[in-house]
């Protein structure tokens, strides 16, 4: 029997990525539901081409003509309508943790490639899963190559985790030049193809830092045992250090379909036209980050070590700098100081709902906004 995939945010970069690997694979899946929030056009497209597929339009904006659900619940809604085995998250944002919530309380697998769901809600995500006997199957490519390293080595074997970055397109640069870069610069990904928002994140390391964030929350390891290492080419996904000292590595081509591919067939191993990788001829490097021209990495770490409700201000404060970095308002350096100004506030009540997690996400973005007045360019 065909797996039956709704694909939420299918028009993003994710989105586009998880429709193809779905058209790569006809006789084993079917598309059955999908979401877009603005881009009309492109839901109209995929509805022409999966006629029964039903579509939600969770947008602001006038849905097209014939759209099952329209307005700000219609991903849930969708969710609710439609009988699916798995649900790809491709939301960017923290718009994406309602989604993943009712997805996995619905007991359905869940394709995460939204990681906000996770540093903001990880326990509660992965609690009401685990009630569901829902799986959670990481689609950033880390956590994903984690994931498989983990389950092929056991996790009692492994002693580290070491994740890799790119170290985005200012690697090596001083930071009195990156207090002069635009955003146009920092939308310029040296290895990945991505949205916006997470492009600028790998420009700053914030998106290594949600990704430290994410495993820590995934994995069950403490903080000091997650590692970021720059590794410029973008091959190895990331590594395990097993407790006998050595390392164990996923490598491929930079390419998103390969990570949903193994999500969406994960347990079972699958020939994929994605992502092989020769190495002749490739050169691969490592180095360590710089911590002081990217500070939002060790943000991150102070963030989750603090636990409770700080890993979700450090998401909104992230979300709403890049926003006014990416309006011209602020400059790239103060993304980090307006983090480290909304983390001093107190996050320490642990939030027990979803309810409580959004609460506190609209509290950060709330200071954060008032902060970004301050730090005005
Ligand atoms: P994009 O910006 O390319 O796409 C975002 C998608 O979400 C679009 O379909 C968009 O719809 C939809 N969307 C935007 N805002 C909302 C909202 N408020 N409510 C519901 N839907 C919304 O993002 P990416 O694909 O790059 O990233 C998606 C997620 O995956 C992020 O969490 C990111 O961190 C994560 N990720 C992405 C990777 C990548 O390679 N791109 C790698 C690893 C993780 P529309 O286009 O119609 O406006
Ligand atoms: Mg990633």
């Amino acid at each position: 029997m065909k797996k039956r995939v709704i694909i939420l945010g299918a028009t993003g970069s994710i989105g586009r990525s998880a429709l193809d690997v779905v058209a790569a694979n006809p006789g084993r899946f079917e598309l059955v539901g999908l979401s877009t929030h603005s881009n009309t056009k492109a839901l109209e497209a995929v509805l022409s081409k999966y006629q029964s597929a039903v579509g939600a339009f969770t947008g602001p904006g006038l849905a097209p003509a014939g759209i099952a659900f329209s307005g700000s619940g219609a991903a849930l809604e969708l969710l609710d309508a439609v009988e699916a085995d798995i649900v790809v998250n491709g939301i960017s944002g923290a718009a994406g943790l309602s989604p993943s919530f009712k997805a996995v309380s619905m007991g359905r697998d869940l394709a995460l490639a939204n990681k906000e769901t996770v540093v903001m809600a990880g326990p509660l995500v992965m609690a009401a899963a685990a009630l569901k006997n829902a799986r959670l199957l990481p689609v950033d490519s880390e956590h994903s190559a984690i994931f498989q390293l983990l389950a092929a080595q056991g996790a009692e074997k492994v002693e580290e985790l070491v994740l890799t970055a790119s170290g985005g397109p200012f690697r090596a640069w001083p930071v009195e030049k990156l207090a002069r870069v635009d955003a146009a610069q920092a939308l310029a990904h040296p290895t990945w193809k991505m949205g916006g928002k997470i492009t600028i994140d790998s420009a700053t390391l914030a998106n290594k830092g949600l990704e430290v964030i994410e495993a820590v929350r995934l994995f069950g390891f403490p903080p000091e045992k997650v590692r970021v290492l720059v590794h410029p080419q973008s091959l190895v996904h990331s590594l395990v250090r097993l407790l006998d000292g050595s390392l164990y590595a996923q490598i491929s081509e930079p390419d998103m379909r390969l990570p949903i591919h193994n999500a969406l067939f994960w347990p079972d191993c699958l020939p994929s036209p994605f992502g092989r990788l020769e190495l002749a001829g490739r050169t691969m490097s490592f180095e360590e980050p710089d911590r002081q021209a990217f500070p939002m990495l060790d943000l991150a770490y102070s963030a989750i070590r603090s636990g409770a409700a700080y890993p979700i201000a450090y998401n909104a404060a992230d979300e709403v700098a890049v926003a006014e970095f990416r309006a011209g308002r602020i400059g790239f350096m103060a993304i980090a100081e307006l983090t480290r100004r909304v983390l001093a506030a107190d996050w320490s009540a642990e939030p027990v709902s979803i309810g409580a997690v959004l609460e506190a996400d609209g509290a950060a973005r709330r200071i954060a906004t008032d902060v970004a007045k301050e730090l005005a360019a």
